[in-house]
């Protein structure tokens, strides 16, 4: 497979990647990709949440409000006005899913193409809970009950590294197993994907991270083996292969290419141009 875009790209602004949108943009060129999606992690007001939550969900790691329209917008901006004869250029961003606040997506959907939404934490009864913190059953069900939430809103095009619960996930044992509550999480996540027609999103980004040996399959933390052969039974859910690049040369790199291979144990389906 030839890869012709990518719709998951961060810049320096979020504080762990290095480059500005063109120094990324540029080598999605040199590869041949038609079309790229610049998606930072996105502003989440500091007022959305208590002081203890926002020291828990490391929200330091994102750009601003203000910088988000001082700087990044007018940087891809920039970037679509040098490089757009040679590559199509969408406005987005990858961010989490705070309850209460619709307006504001409709705000930022004023200026972007497209939202990812990534649930790097998520609402419980207690508060905010973030996601690589070791979760149990109750927790993996509201991590579930706030991507039907996200999802049903109509904000978000792709749901990014849908099976990170998984990375977290401890079932009674006291050790990771993908159990009956681990299958209905990722069913309610499937159907919820279908029923609101998101893309649900194979993470390269993972794949750079950490592989888990499976039975001489293709395993990794995130994309998840177990997540995946369930989605393999569900012909109408739309799958696409993020890059989720942090630095410009992981544009569709080795790690993309192994996402197909990932994909390819399963015979998913892998979708290249969203609609916009
Ligand atoms: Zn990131
Ligand atoms: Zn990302």
């Amino acid at each position: 497979m030839q890869f012709i875009s990518n719709y998951h790209t961060h810049t320096a602004l979020c504080g762990h990647a290095t480059g500005m949108s063109a120094d990324y943009i540029k080598v999605a060129i040199q590869k041949g990709l038609q079309e790229i999606g610049m998606s930072d992690h996105g502003p989440i007001p500091r007022s959305f949440m208590t002081a203890q939550e926002y020291v828990n969900n490391w929200l330091e790691r994102q750009m601003d409000y203000q910088m988000f329209k001082e700087v990044y917008l007018p940087d891809v901006n920039q970037a679509i006005r040098d490089y757009s004869s040679l590559i199509k250029i969408r406005k987005g961003l990858e961010i989490e899913y705070i309850k209460g606040h619709d307006e504001y997506y409709e705000l930022l959907l004023q200026d972007v193409d497209y939202l990812l939404l990534g649930v790097h934490y998520f609402h419980t009864p207690n508060g905010l809970y973030n996601t690589y913190e070791p979760m149990d059953k109750t927790r993996a069900l509201d991590y579930a009950s706030t991507i039907e939430a996200a999802l049903a809103t109509g904000f978000f095009k792709v749901l990014v590294h849908p099976d990170l619960f998984l990375a977290s996930y401890l079932s009674d044992k006291g050790k990771y197993e993908f159990d009956e509550v681990a299958l209905q999480v990722t069913k309610r996540i499937i159907a919820s994907a279908i029923k609101n027609n998101v893309a649900l999103e194979i993470n390269a980004g993972g794949i750079r991270k950490q592989s888990v040996y499976k039975e001489g399959c293709l395993d990794f933390l995130y994309p998840r083996y177990d997540f995946w052969n369930v989605v393999k039974d569900f012909k109408d859910v739309c799958i696409v292969i993020g890059s989720d690049a942090h630095q410009p040369q992981e544009i569709a790199d080795f790690s993309s290419e192994m996402a197909i291979d990932f994909a390819n144990q399963f015979g998913l389906k892998i979708s290249q141009n969203l609609t916009f």
